[in-house]
C-alpha cells in the first residue's frame, strides 16, 4: 500500500476479550482528510456493521490482505479530543478494561442513539450541476442519498460548498417511567423475578423503572411479561422541574490566612498542591477566586466534588457566582439534559465545570486549573468497569495543559500527604476556620467503664444526658454508626449456628421493620427465622447493633425526640436525601442517626452536638489503610457540630481508648496522626512505600480457583522480592454463587509488574476463571 491511501485504526464498539483491540480499515478517498482521530465510524465487522471509534491514522498496515473499507462517519466532528483518546488507552490498558467501554463512559449515553446528518448548501443561488440535482432544498439528510450522491457531497464540504451537522433522530423523553406493583402474592421460578417481587414489597412504594433495570438486572422483557400478567402496571410522570433557585451570595474577601494560599498557586505550570485546610476554613472561598482569574484570562476550570456534595445548595451558590458560565453536572440529570450539558461544554459555551467522579471526562479544552474537593475520597475511584481513578486522570490532565491540580482536604490521605512532605506536591495549609470558631470539643467514652456500671445499651450516660439537654435547649444532634439494619447477624444460642447466605457465606443481617433477613453483599433476602436451621431450636439471638436498632432504642429512651434514620435502607434516591436534608435544616426533627451518609457535606447552624456510637469498628476493617479511614471518618463526623454561632461538642465512644487514631482524631491532630501512621507503614512496607494491589481469582469451581490463585503466588514469590499474602484453603469469599480467592501482593520491584502484567493475556480466552487486578 502506498500512493496516498490512508489507514485508519478503529477500536471497534464490541466488549468481548477476544476483540479487546483496535482493527485497521482503509479510508475511503471521499472521506479523506474528514476523518480524523476522535471520530466515531461505521465499519464491517464479520457479517454485521458496527460502530467504531478512530484512535489513529496512518499510511501502512500490517493486514495488507483483505483490508476492509469504512463505511461511513457517524460523527462530522471528533466526538473524543486526541488527548482522551490517549487517556482512554491508558485506562483501559492499566485496568484491563475493555477499550469501548472506557471511550463509552466519556461520551453521554444519548450520543450512542441514531443520528442522521443533514447537508447544508451554503450558497443555494450558485450551485451547479451535481450540486443542483442533490439540493432541491437547502439542506438535505445524507444518510438517505446514493453512495455516489454522499461522495459528492463529501468532496464538496471538503471544498467548503456544503456544511454538515449531526441531528439526533429521535430526542429522547424526559418523562420517568414507574413501576407500580399490583400483586404481592405473585411467586416466580425466576431469580431476578422474585427479587423484583420483594424489592418492590420492601420498598413499599411506586419505583422508577431505571432503578429497577440498573439494580435488579431486570429486563424491558421482563417488565412487559409481568405487565401482561398483572403483576406489575406501570405509568410516566414528569420530571421535577429544576428550576433551583439561586441564591444571591455576597463577594467573600478572603481573610490572611486564605490570601496566603490563593497567592501560592502558580497557573502557567504543572504542579500538584495539596490544600490541608480544617472543616470550615474557606477552603471552597479560594477555588471561587482561582476560577474567577481563570475566567478573567479566558481559560477554563474543573472543579470536581464528591457526588454526596453537589446538594442544590451548593450548586446555586456557584450559579450565582458564575450565571451562565458554569455547568453542574449531577446524577440527578436526566440524559437528555446531561447530553446538552456537554454540547455546551464541547461548543465551548461554558468554561466551568462542577461535577463528580465523571466530570474529569469533561471536553473543555483551554484548561487552565484543576481542582479536587474532599481529595481523600474514595468515590473518586469507579470501581466496577471501566474502572478509573479521577484523581489520577486528573494528573495526566493537568500535565498535558501544563496547568495547577490543587487537592483540597481537611483529612489528607497519607499517601498524599507523604508526597506532600517529600516535595513531590506543594502543601498548602489552612489551620483556623474561617470565622475563628474553635473545632469542637471532643470528648472520650471508654464504653467498657459504662459495661463495669451495668450500662449495656449502646449509649453511654454522658450521651444521653447530653442528648436531653440538647432537646432542652432546642439544639440538634448527630449520630454516627457504621451499620444499617437490625442487627449484625442471628445466631442460635443452642448450636451456636449463624443463619448465612447461600450465596455468599457472609451471616444475613436482620431488618426488623420487613421482618427479613438481608444479605448486604448481593441482596440475598428471606423471612425471619423462627427456628434454627441447624438444629431446630427456637432460641434465637440477634447479636450487634444496626441503624434500625439503636433508633427504636433511643426512641423509647427519649419518647418525645423527633428522630430520622438515614442510611442506604431508608435513603434509597437524591431525592429522599434532599427531603431528609430540608426536613432537619428546618428542624423538623432533633436527632438524625445514620451511617457514612452522613458524615459529610452537612453544614447546619443548630448542631452543637455529634456522637460517634462505636468509633472502633472501622479500626477492624481488614486493610492497610484501616486506622486512616477510621481517623477521616471521625473527623468528618465531627466537623459537622458547631459550625455556625453555637459551639459543638463531640463524644467518642470507643471500647480502644489508647489506640493512637482515637486520641489523635479527639485533640483533631492529623500531625500526630500522621507520624505515627506513616512509621507504621514504613516499618511494615505499607504504601507508600510499596503499591499495594489485590488479585483475585473467581470461578464457581472452588478447587480450580485455589489451585489458580496458588499458581499466581508461587510465580511472584519465586521470582520477585515483592511480598504476597497467600490464603488458605478456607480463606475463600462467595459472591453469587462463585468462590474467590484473593491474593494481596506489596509490591516493591518491577519484576512483579511485569510478572503480574503478563497474567492477563493469560486469562482473556478463559471463561471459566475469571482474573481481577484492583490497586487497594
Ligand atoms: P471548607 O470548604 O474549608 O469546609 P467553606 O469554604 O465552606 O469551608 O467555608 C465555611 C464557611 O465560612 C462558609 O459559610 C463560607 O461562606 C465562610 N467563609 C469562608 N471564607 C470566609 C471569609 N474570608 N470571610 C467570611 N466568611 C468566610
Ligand atoms: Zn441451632
Ligand atoms: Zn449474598
Amino acid at each position: 500500500i502506498g500512493g496516498g491511501i490512508l489507514i485508519s485504526e478503529v477500536i471497534v464498539d464490541i466488549k468481548n476479550k477476544q476483540v479487546n483491540r483496535s482493527f485497521d480499515y482503509k479510508i475511503p478517498a471521499h472521506l479523506s482528510n474528514i476523518i480524523d482521530v476522535g471520530f466515531r465510524v461505521l465499519v464491517p465487522f464479520g457479517s454485521t456493521k458496527r460502530v467504531g471509534y478512530v484512535i489513529s491514522i496512518k499510511n501502512d498496515t500490517l493486514y495488507k490482505k483483505n483490508l476492509k473499507e469504512i463505511i461511513d462517519i457517524v460523527d462530522v466532528k471528533p466526538i473524543l479530543s486526541k488527548e482522551f483518546i490517549e487517556i482512554g488507552k491508558t485506562i483501559a490498558e492499566e485496568n484491563f478494561s475493555f477499550y469501548a467501554k472506557v471511550y463509552d463512559a466519556m461520551i453521554p449515553s444519548i450520543l450512542k442513539s441514531k443520528y442522521q446528518k443533514v447537508a447544508t448548501i451554503i450558497d443555494f443561488n450558485n450551485r451547479d450541476g451535481e450540486l443542483k440535482e442533490i439540493f432541491k432544498r437547502k439542506s438535505v439528510i445524507i444518510d438517505n442519498l446514493s453512495i455516489d450522491k454522499q461522495r459528492i457531497i463529501y468532496s464538496s464540504f471538503k471544498k467548503g460548498l456544503v456544511s454538515i451537522d449531526t441531528k439526533l433522530k429521535r430526542i429522547p423523553d424526559d418523562r420517568i417511567l414507574m413501576v407500580h406493583l399490583v400483586d404481592q402474592l405473585y411467586e416466580s421460578r425466576i431469580k431476578r423475578i422474585r427479587e423484583l417481587i420483594e424489592y418492590l414489597i420492601e420498598c413499599d412504594s411506586d419505583i422508577e423503572a431505571k432503578v429497577i433495570k440498573d439494580e435488579l438486572n431486570i429486563t424491558e422483557a421482563d417488565l412487559n411479561d409481568l405487565i401482561s400478567k398483572k403483576i406489575i402496571s406501570t405509568y410516566y410522570i414528569e420530571p421535577e422541574s429544576k428550576n433551583e433557585s439561586v441564591e444571591v451570595v455576597n463577594e467573600i474577601t478572603l481573610n490572611t490566612d486564605q490570601k496566603k494560599v490563593y497567592n501560592s498557586v502558580s497557573y502557567n505550570e504543572n504542579k500538584i498542591y495539596l490544600l490541608h485546610g480544617i472543616t470550615g476554613s474557606g477552603k471552597t472561598e479560594i477555588y471561587i477566586k482561582w476560577i474567577s482569574d481563570m475566567l478573567n484570562i479566558g481559560k477554563s476550570s474543573l472543579l470536581l466534588v464528591p457526588e454526596i456534595s453537589l446538594t442544590p445548595q451548593i450548586s446555586s451558590v456557584l450559579k450565582s457566582r458564575f450565571k451562565t458560565k458554569i455547568e453542574v453536572l449531577h446524577s440527578r440529570l436526566t440524559n437528555k439534559e446531561r447530553y446538552e450539558a456537554w454540547k455546551r461544554i464541547y461548543n465551548n459555551e461554558v468554561k466551568i465545570v462542577v461535577g463528580a467522579r465523571s466530570a474529569i471526562f469533561a471536553p473543555l479544552d483551554d484548561l487552565g486549573i484543576i481542582i479536587v474537593d474532599e481529595a481523600h475520597e474514595n468515590s473518586y475511584r469507579q470501581t466496577n468497569n471501566p474502572k478509573y481513578d479521577a484523581i489520577e486522570i486528573a494528573k495526566i490532565r493537568a500535565k498535558n495543559h501544563n496547568i495547577p491540580l490543587v487537592l483540597g482536604t481537611a483529612t489528607p490521605k497519607i499517601i498524599d500527604y507523604y508526597k506532600a512532605t517529600n516535595s513531590e506536591y506543594e502543601l498548602l495549609e489552612l489551620k483556623k476556620r474561617s470565622n475563628n470558631m474553635p473545632l469542637p470539643k471532643c470528648e472520650l467514652v471508654d464504653m467498657r467503664e459504662e459495661l463495669k456500671t451495668g450500662n449495656r445499651l449502646p449509649f453511654s450516660r454522658t450521651l444521653i444526658s447530653n442528648l436531653k439537654k440538647n432537646l432542652e435547649n432546642n439544639e440538634q444532634s448527630i449520630l454516627f454508626l457504621n451499620r444499617r439494619g437490625y442487627s449484625t447477624f442471628v445466631m442460635c444460642r443452642n448450636c451456636g449456628e449463624v443463619v448465612k447466605c447461600p450465596h455468599c457465606d457472609i451471616s444475613l443481617t436482620y431488618h426488623k421493620y420487613k421482618n427479613i433477613l438481608k444479605c448486604h453483599q448481593c441482596g440475598y433476602m428471606r423471612m425471619n427465622v423462627e427456628s434454627c436451621d441447624a438444629c431446630g431450636s427456637d432460641k434465637i439471638k440477634f447479636v450487634g447493633n444496626g441503624t434500625e436498632k439503636i433508633y427504636e432504642n433511643l426512641q423509647s429512651i427519649l419518647p418525645d425526640a423527633k428522630i430520622i434514620r438515614v442510611d442506604t435502607d431508608t435513603i434509597k434516591s437524591t431525592t429522599d436525601y434532599e427531603s431528609y436534608y430540608t426536613k432537619f435544616k428546618n428542624h423538623e426533627a432533633d436527632i438524625i442517626i445514620g451511617t457514612q451518609m452522613i458524615t459529610k457535606g452537612l453544614d447546619f447552624d443548630d448542631v452543637t452536638l455529634v456522637g460517634v456510637l462505636n468509633a472502633d469498628l472501622a479500626l477492624y476493617y481488614p486493610s492497610y489503610d484501616s486506622y486512616e479511614v477510621a481517623f477521616n471518618l471521625i473527623e468528618q463526623v465531627s466537623g459537622r457540630a458547631g459550625r455556625s454561632k453555637k459551639p459543638g461538642r463531640v463524644i467518642i465512644q470507643t471500647y480502644d481508648p489508647n489506640n493512637y487514631v482515637i486520641t489523635s482524631a479527639i485533640n483533631h491532630n492529623y500531625d500526630d496522626f500522621y507520624n505515627m501512621e506513616i512509621n507504621k507503614r514504613r516499618l511494615q512496607n505499607l504504601p507508600p512505600f510499596s503499591i499495594m494491589i489485590k488479585l483475585s481469582i473467581k470461578s464457581l469451581d472452588k478447587i480450580q480457583a485455589f489451585n489458580e490463585i496458588n499458581m499466581i503466588s508461587s510465580s511472584i514469590k519465586s521470582r520477585s522480592k515483592s511480598k504476597v499474602f497467600s490464603p488458605n484453603i478456607n480463606d475463600f469469599k462467595r459472591k453469587n454463587d462463585y468462590f474467590i480467592y484473593s491474593i494481596v501482593i506489596s509490591l516493591v520491584d518491577d519484576i512483579s509488574v511485569d510478572i503480574i502484567k503478563n497474567l492477563y493475556p493469560k486469562y482473556q480466552l478463559n471463561q471459566d476463571v475469571i482474573l481481577d487486578i484492583e490497586r487497594i
